[in-house]
């Protein structure tokens, strides 16, 4: 099966069994928008909560915040995310980084400058490049470099730059850029009823600025001391373009981020970060049951990290498109804290109680796509045993526990038995009930939902109390009396 078939497997199976619908479909679709059916639903809320209890509810030293969707236009500003306005942007289109078109132009004479410089009169050859262009100044006392003056240049010079010099990306080294432009990361929101008395706000770029800029409140309204960290669930916007990795990339998504604050005197920033590190594999092997032999950790090279950030790491999953971003793990040292002192003019700094010092506390940000983590259990569970297709998924995370079948839908007495075993199992866990079409079929479909497994009443059952159940991933089916059905289930779904 060959990769890029897989995906389209997989989104297929998703739509007939009601995982993820196209956004606004009736309508003729809206592009990079999707819509969860009953079965998406309930996996992506089953991925929340597991990722919730394992880092919010199991960790004394973490808690939560659920902070507005629609937030201050400063806010924005602090973080940068709106720095797209006024900045020349250019994107790779092969692995969708994105860059200041300034700074990947200036880089590259740089880097030109140092390797040419060694052979051939570089002045020369750069000015060349330039045509007569006095983009560049090559300082006298040379060796360190050259000087670009390429801010403000019109943004079809910057594109001719890019395509005529070749410009290689930084991230994956292919040369295939989109045109430079300045646009609009945030979708913007005007508040109020009055054409005229407007006042621009912006639906939130990623839930980490929620935790920041309510730091101050944290630490006033609670008993957390530092160390500490806050997490926050939650659906982001950003108006990109996108590939159609199916749910990969959408410009609405779900957000779980953590800032880890510390102070950096008294904690040691490796160990704290080795931590999430291992907690994170931890999380998608053990709690999703992933296979670990589809993980990879990646780090940012220099040129790739936020310039703030002192070492950022990627977490990366083997999709059918190849090894992508699953989760980020950054320290972003007192950056955020400090853009929003700065933007605000409040004080977000702590006392320490011990030194009664003034502190900024740093951070560690573990960040992760919920919706990233969707399509990795899919792609991960999707299986195929000649003409049988089944989801692998961990019963953890499987959208229903079990199903309970009657064998024949018109014999009375199989189906008010079985109906009794499902209303007393659904008091504990979440159970499916199916009486139509034949055996085969009702399996078929509890396969292609990932159901763990499948309880039948027959006639036996009548005879001798006990019910036949299948197993999802090996189809063996062994009997069980009814009485033990519960404690089966608990011992199996563990
Ligand atoms: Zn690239």
């Amino acid at each position: 099966m060959s990769d890029s078939n897989l995906l389209e497997k997989i989104v297929a199976l998703c739509k007939r069994r009601g995982f993820i619908y196209p956004g606004s479909e009736i309508y003729g679709g809206l592009a990079n928008t999707y819509d969860y059916g009953p079965m998406g639903a309930e996996l992506l809320r089953n991925i929340r909560n597991l990722w919730w209890d394992y880092f919010v509810h199991k960790r004394e030293d973490i808690v939560g915040l659920d902070a507005s969707l629609i937030s201050a236009a400063k806010i924005w500003e602090a973080s940068g995310h709106t720095a797209g306005f006024a900045d020349a942007m250019v994107d790779c289109k092969n692995c969708q980084a994105r860059f200041r078109a300034d700074h990947i132009i200036s880089d590259f004479f740089l880097n030109f400058y140092r390797l040419s410089s060694k052979s051939k009169d570089a002045s020369e050859l750069i000015s060349d490049m330039v045509g007569n262009n006095p983009l560049i100044i090559i300082p006298s006392d040379d060796k360190k470099g050259i000087e670009t003056k390429l801010e403000g240049l019109p943004i079809e010079q910057l594109t001719k730059l890019i395509s005529k010099e070749k410009i290689l990306c930084p991230n994956c080294g292919k040369s295939d850029w989109t045109e430079v432009r300045k646009f609009n990361l945030l979708f913007p929101v005007n508040l109020g009823i009055v054409e005229g008395d407007q006042s621009l706000a912006y639906l939130r770029g990623e839930t980490a600025q929620g935790i920041f800029i309510n730091f101050k409140n944290i630490v006033d309204s609670t008993r957390v001391r530092l160390p500490f960290g806050v997490a926050q669930l939650g659906k982001s916007f950003r108006n990109e373009i996108t590939l159609g990795n199916s749910i990969f990339r959408t410009i609405e998504f779900e957000q779980g981020e953590i800032e880890y604050f510390f102070d950096p005197e008294k904690e040691d920033w490796q160990k704290l970060f080795e931590d999430f590190k291992k907690g994170m594999w931890n999380f998608v092997v053990s709690s999703l049951g992933v296979k670990d032999s589809n993980l990879r950790w990646r780090e940012h090279s220099d040129q790739e990290r936020s310039f703030y950030s002192k070492k950022t790491l990627d977490l990366e999953y083997n999709f059918p498109f190849g090894y992508k971003e699953l989760w980020g793990l950054a320290y972003r040292t007192d950056y955020d804290l400090s853009q929003h002192q700065k933007f605000s003019g409040k004080d977000l700094t702590i006392l320490d109680p011990e030194t009664n010092k003034k502190i900024l506390p740093h951070v560690i940000e573990p960040a992760v796509g919920i919706n990233r983590l969707m399509l990795m259990v899919l792609t991960d569970a999707y299986s195929e045993e000649g003409e049988r297709i089944f989801l692998k998924l961990n019963p953890k995370i499987a959208p229903y526990k079990a199903a309970v079948f009657p064998l024949l839908a018109n014999k009375e007495e199989l189906v008010n038995l079985a109906r009794k075993i499902y209303e007393d199992l659904r008091k504990e866990f979440l159970i499916a009930w199916d009486d139509r079409g034949n055996i085969g079929k009702r399996y078929a479909s509890q396969d292609e939902i990932g159901t763990p497994y499948c309880i039948t009443v027959d006639f036996d059952t009548l005879k001798d109390d006990s019910v036949t159940i299948r197993d999802r991933n090996s189809a063996k089916q062994e009997r069980v009396k009814i009485p033990d059905l519960t404690n089966y289930l608990q011992e199996h779904l563990k």
